[in-house]
C-alpha cells in the first residue's frame, strides 16, 4: 500500500473537523476516494466494452464513526446534514451515501448506523465523477468499520447499484471502478465484462508533457435523457446484430438505419482506439496517443452525437494551438473536455481555449493540470 496521499491528508483534516464540529465527537478515520477522467473509451462500459480512467488528485473524504441513528454531513454549499433512523426513502445529495449503506447491506455486508462526515474538492457535476467519489469513500468506510473485506471490484459493482438503484442515476461501471481501482502514475485499462485490468504507465511529466482538464462550465442539458437514449440506441443496435452487447459486434458489422449504424461505429471504433491507445502508451509513450484521443472526439461529436458547443469549442481550440491532441470525457453534453499538451505550450493552449469560448460567448471555462492520483485508501 503507498503512503496516503498528502493533498488527501489535508482534506481528511476538513472533513474531521467538520465531524467534531457536527457531531462532537472524534471519528474512527477517515478515507479518501479521486474524482477521475477517462483517457479514452466513451460510453463503452454498459456495451461491455473497453475504457481508460485515470484517478484525478482531487478526493471525496469521509470521516466516519459508529453512532446511534444515521447522520450524513457534507461541507459542499455552505454545509448540510441529513439524520435518519432508517436508510428507506433519501432523496438529495445524502442518498449517494444512504445509498452506499442500502447497497452494502443488499450484498451481504451488513452496516450499522454511522455517522459521516463528507469533504470533497471534486468538482461537481463538472463530468470528473464527484458522485462515485463520495460513494467510494463512504463505501470504503462503511467497510473497515464493519470489518468487512470487499474484493474492490466487487465494491465498484456494489457502488453502481447503489447509484443505479438507489439514486436512481443509470450510470455504467466506468466512474465506480475508477475511483476504487485507479493508482497513482497509471492509467487503468480496464475490460467492462469481467472488469480485468491493466496499470499502464503514464507518467506525462517524465515525457515532457501535460494533460490539461477543461471544465467548460457549460449548463445542464438534457444529458439524462440522451445517456437513456444512447443506451436504448446500443441494446437496439445489438438486437439487429444478433449480439447481447455491441462489444461483441464484429469490426465490419453495419447497419441499415443510419443513426443506428452511428451509434455502433462509434462504439467498434471506440474499443479499438483505447486498444491502440494501450499499445502505444507502452510503445512510444504518451506523446503517441494525441491521434488517437482527437479521433476519439470526433467519432463522439459526428457518430456518437453528444458534445456541444462548449466542448467542441475547448477542443478545436486547443488542437489549434499546438495541443497533440484532445476529446471530450465523460457522458457529454457539457462537462469536461482533455488536452494532451507539450509542457512548454501548456500556457499558451490554456489561453486560447478561455479566448476561444469569450469570442463564442461561451461560459468562461476553468482550466487546470491533472495527474495520475491515488485510488480510493484509507487515510488515517
Ligand atoms: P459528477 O459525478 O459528474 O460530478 P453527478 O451528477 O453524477 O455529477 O453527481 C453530482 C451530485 O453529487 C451533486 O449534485 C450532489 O448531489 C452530489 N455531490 C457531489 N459532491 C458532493 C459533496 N461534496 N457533498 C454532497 N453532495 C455532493
Ligand atoms: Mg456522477
Amino acid at each position: 500500500m503507498p503512503a496516503p496521499d498528502p493533498h488527501a491528508a489535508e482534506l481528511a483534516d476538513r472533513a474531521e473537523d467538520a465531524f467534531r464540529a457536527e457531531f462532537g465527537a472524534d471519528p474512527a478515520g477517515s478515507w479518501a476516494a479521486p474524482g477521475r477522467v477517462n483517457l479514452i473509451g466513451e460510453h463503452t462500459d454498459y456495451n461491455e466494452g473497453f475504457v481508460m480512467p485515470f484517478a484525478l488528485p482531487f478526493y471525496a473524504v469521509a470521516a466516519a464513526a459508529e453512532s446511534e441513528t444515521w447522520e450524513f454531513h457534507s461541507t459542499y454549499r455552505g454545509g448540510s446534514t441529513v439524520r435518519t433512523d432508517t436508510l428507506d426513502g433519501v432523496t438529495g445529495w445524502a442518498a449517494y451515501l444512504a445509498g452506499i449503506a442500502w447497497a452494502m447491506n443488499e450484498a451481504g455486508y451488513p452496516v450499522r448506523p454511522t455517522r459521516i462526515a463528507l469533504h470533497s474538492d471534486v468538482p461537481h457535476g463538472a463530468g470528473l465523477s464527484s458522485s462515485a467519489a463520495m460513494e467510494c469513500a463512504a463505501l470504503l468506510a462503511l467497510a473497515d468499520l464493519y470489518g468487512h473485506d470487499i474484493d474492490r471490484g466487487l465494491a465498484a459493482r456494489i457502488a453502481r447499484r447503489a447509484e443505479n438503484e438507489y439514486v436512481g442515476a443509470p450510470t455504467g461501471i466506468l466512474d465506480q471502478s475508477a475511483s476504487l481501482l485507479c493508482e497513482e502514475g497509471r492509467a487503468m485499462f480496464m475490460d467492462c465484462r469481467d472488469l480485468s485490468r491493466d496499470q499502464v504507465p503514464f507518467e506525462l511529466e517524465a515525457e515532457g508533457l501535460t494533460m490539461l482538464v477543461v471544465d467548460t462550465n457549460a449548463p445542464h442539458r438534457h444529458a439524462d435523457g440522451e445517456y437513456a437514449a444512447r443506451r436504448a440506441d446500443c441494446e437496439e443496435a445489438a438486437r439487429l446484430l444478433g449480439v447481447e452487447f455491441l462489444r461483441d459486434a464484429p469490426d465490419d458489422a453495419s447497419l441499415e438505419d443510419d443513426r443506428l449504424n452511428r451509434r455502433l461505429r462509434h462504439i467498434v471504433t471506440e474499443n479499438r482506439r483505447v486498444l491502440e491507445t494501450v499499445k502505444a502508451l507502452k510503445e512510444t509513450g504518451a506523446s503517441g496517443i494525441g491521434d488517437l484521443l482527437t479521433a476519439s472526439h470526433v467519432s463522439m461529436r459526428d457518430d456518437y452525437e453528444i458534445s456541444c458547443a462548449e466542448l467542441d469549442s475547448a477542443v478545436d481550440a486547443a488542437l489549434g494551438a499546438g495541443a497533440l491532441g484532445a476529446r471530450m470525457t465523460g457522458g457529454g453534453f457539457g462537462g469536461s473536455a482533455i488536452a494532451l499538451v507539450e509542457a512548454t505550450s501548456a500556457q499558451k493552449v490554456e489561453a486560447a481555449v478561455t479566448d476561444a469560448a469569450a469570442e463564442k460567448n461561451l461560459p468562461t471555462p476553468r482550466v487546470f493540470k491533472a495527474r495520475a492520483a491515488q485510488g480510493a485508501h484509507r487515510v488515517r
